[in-house]
């Protein structure tokens, strides 16, 4: 096994330049290219002549390229046409944004294409999804592999390093199921698996090769789970026993009543709390249902029992604002409280790590700042992360290990169905809000395009007059954060001198230091800013609930699960609150979500839709964060599967060194997680 780490470079026919052109594809080793899973294949021998056509077809032919041309759509699409020709007619084939394919694909070549058969009024057309080039012949069997690619660098190129590496390091690959379990499970081995996603006999051995694969994947994250959450799980933990009456004071300090839901979690939470077993808990409740006070009634505890509690924030504003909230709900406690975050100046973050590892702080709230090396309490009882999903397996596991088997609460906003959850998070178990707390009103949504912007304006400025505030967001520019940033200081100008001169508008950005965005935060809480522009940092838990107006620019731009975030910013008192959609939905998807919106304020019947809109890596907004980036596994579809790997994986010797060395194999590579 240890072969499949070798560098890649030091494959035939891999030099320097290649050697980098494939690290963009994220691939270093020998290993990593064994998992360089093809996105497509076209099958050769499956050809159809071109007058055998038939509208909705999906389809392979094999034909000559006559002549190519590029063109724009309104919308700014490009579209990059082929006339092909075989021996029984003509037909276009089209591609979608890939104008670039003018240079590498010209007439006289020969190509086998895999697409869709459409009308474009009375003419065929077909939607390719795949090609391939006669001239590649010797590289491919009858079915193709047609890798992803990256600049640089073509099929050929691809096919041919995969066929040196399988042809020298398959007999390594390790075989982790035995044949009795590989046997039940329906499963065939490895070796043949990888050959076969590679290089598919038929498309019977590439089915089993895709189930081998995705189940290998889903059983390695399982036992990957394994280790690095529930390590703590059997061994034993701390029961929480409260030494005084703290609790009871923080309770009385609350200004309203818990809903029955918060009670509930809270119970469950504290039964958790007080078994010498350590605690693995999730809590699951929409935005606004009210986790953060369950959080400090956890808190409560753990600090009356005479432990120490973190509270770990996704963003520096969120972790400020729990300072705030906590501050609240321990007045007139000895509870000492602070806040650490990476715009926390050197000298008192000194202080603070003193203050920690003497076991005087007795709350902790801050950012990922929370889990550096140098951290260390001096009884660490309760780890509380809030809106889990931003924050990837290692984070939670490394602020777990700065306690002996502290107890640990997880809470997100994000619904995630059952099998969904049981996946990610392996034993976790888990609490539910499933109500908000009373008198809010559903936020009324509508979407407007830009030609509206003028009347929407008008509104804003009616209900501002009667009182209100109002969020204005501006989407994230992936590509640049300088846009991103440009893009709300343009909005900041025009809404504060041309559109509502007479109000007071406010910007905020992630760009600002932790004392100014504080400032801003605080202004608008107090009512002294009546327009808030801002990017997306505000996406996560502020909770001004006056504010009861949200507008969201070129709403196409956000995924379901973040609008309905940013929705919830508004909403949270008992007057009426609005959501208004700004943009221009071009694809079909960002109409559905659009259209989502304007329908429901039910994050669990969203988060369904946004399931099956975007399958569950972008959904839980973590595809990016390297936690669930599966190369064949779909948790969505496989969702069988997945059971029976979660299953499979709690029958495994976890201490087997054979074993591990393929689990570091595996995980090695992946990027460590970064949050917003
Ligand atoms: P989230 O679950 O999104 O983190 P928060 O904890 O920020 O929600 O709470 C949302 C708002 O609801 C806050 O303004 C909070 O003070 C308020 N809240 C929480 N619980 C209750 C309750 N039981 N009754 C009334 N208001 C509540
Ligand atoms: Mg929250």
């Amino acid at each position: 096994m240890e072969r499949l780490k070798t560098s890649i470079q030091f494959v035939k026919g891999v030099g320097p330049a290649r050697q980098r052109q494939l690290l963009k594809l994220g691939i270093m080793s020998v290993f990593d290219m064994m998992w360089h899973i093809p996105r497509g294949y076209v099958d050769r021998e499956a050809v159809i002549p071109i007058h055998a056509l038939r509208a909705g077809d999906t389809v392979s032919i094999k034909a000559k390229i006559m002549g190519t041309s590029v063109s724009r759509t309104r919308r700014g699409m490009s579209i990059f046409r082929a006339l092909l020709q075989d021996n029984s007619g003509v037909v276009t084939a089209v591609w979608f944004n890939q104008p670039f394919l003018k240079n590498s694909l010209k007439s006289g070549m020969i190509l086998y294409i895999n697409g869709k058969v459409t009308f474009r009024g009375s003419q065929m057309e077909i939607n390719v999804n795949e090609y391939d080039l006669l001239e590649e012949k010797e590289t491919v069997d009858k079915i193709a592999a047609i890798y992803p690619l990256t600049e640089g660098i073509a099929q050929k190129s691809i096919r041919r390093i995969v066929s040196a590496v399988l042809k020298d390091y398959l007999n390594d690959y390790p075989e982790i199921l035995t044949a009795e379990a590989r046997e039940e499970l329906q499963l065939c081995d490895m070796q043949f698996a990888l050959q076969n996603i590679h290089y598919p006999a038929d498309w019977h051995s590439y089915a089993l090769a895709r189930k081998r694969l995705a189940f290998e994947e889903l059983l390695l994250f399982q036992l990957s789970l394994y280790y690095k959450t529930t390590q703590f799980k059997n061994l034993k933990g701390i029961a929480h026993l409260e030494q005084d009456d703290l609790l009871e004071k923080v309770t009385r300090n609350l200004p309203y009543q818990l809903t029955r839901a918060q009670q509930r979690a809270v119970k469950e939470i504290f039964t958790d709390m007080e078994s010498a077993k350590s605690m693995g808990r999730l809590l699951q409740g929409d935005v606004g249902s009210g986790k953060t006070v369950v959080a400090a009634l956890a808190a409560a505890k753990c600090v009356s029992s005479g432990y120490q509690t973190a509270i770990m924030a996704p963003t520096e504003i969120l972790a400020r604002q729990h300072l705030k909230s906590l501050q609240r709900f321990f007045t007139g406690t000895n509870v000492a409280i602070a806040c650490l975050t990476s715009g926390t100046q050197a000298a008192a973050r000194g202080q603070i790590l003193e203050a920690l590892a003497s076991g005087e702080i007795n709350i902790i709230v801050g950012t990922h700042s929370l889990i550096q090396d140098d951290i260390a309490f001096s009884a660490l009882g309760l780890v509380v992360i809030d809106e889990q999903h931003r924050f990837g397996v290692r984070q939670r596991a490394k602020l777990n290990s700065k306690g002996l088997a502290p107890d640990m609460l997880v809470m997100t906003a994000t619904p995630i169905p059952r099998t969904l959850a049981l996946t990610l998070y392996g034993d976790l178990e888990m609490s539910v809000i499933d109500e908000l707390p009373p008198g809010r009103k559903p936020v009324l949504t509508r979407y407007f395009p830009p030609s509206a912007r003028k009347s929407v304006y008008e509104f804003i400025r009616k209900q501002i007059n009667k009182g209100a505030q109002a969020y204005f967001v501006c989407p994230l520019v992936e590509e640049s954060q300088k846009q991103d940033l440009q893009a709300a200081v343009s909005l900041y100008h025009d809404l504060s001198e041309n559109v509502f001169p007479e109000n007071k508008v406010g910007l905020l950005h992630g760009r600002l230091k932790p004392v100014e965005k504080d400032n801003i935060i605080q202004a608008f809480s107090r009512g002294e800013i009546d327009i808030l522009v801002s990017t997306t940092v505000i996406e996560v838990g502020i909770d001004v609930p006056a504010a009861t107006l949200m507008v969201i620019e070129q709403a196409e731009r956000f995924g379901l699960a973040q609008l309905h975030q940013l929705r919830g910013r508004v909403g949270r008192g008992a007057k009426q609150s609005y959501c208004i959609l700004l943009g221009n939905p071009q694809t079909e998807e960002a109409l559905q979500r659009i259209k989502a919106m304007e329908a429901t304020n039910d994050g669990f019947i969203l988060a369904q839709e946004d399931l099956k809109i975007r399958g569950p890596g972008e959904f839980l907004g973590v595809r990016q964060h390297g936690l669930l980036q599966f190369k064949i596994a779909d948790l969505s579809a496989d969702i069988e599967l997945s059971e029976k790997a979660r299953k499979a994986a709690q029958n495994f010797q976890r201490q087997d060194p054979i074993l591990q060395q393929y689990m570091q194999l595996k995980f090695s590579n992946q990027p460590e997680i970064v949050s917003g």
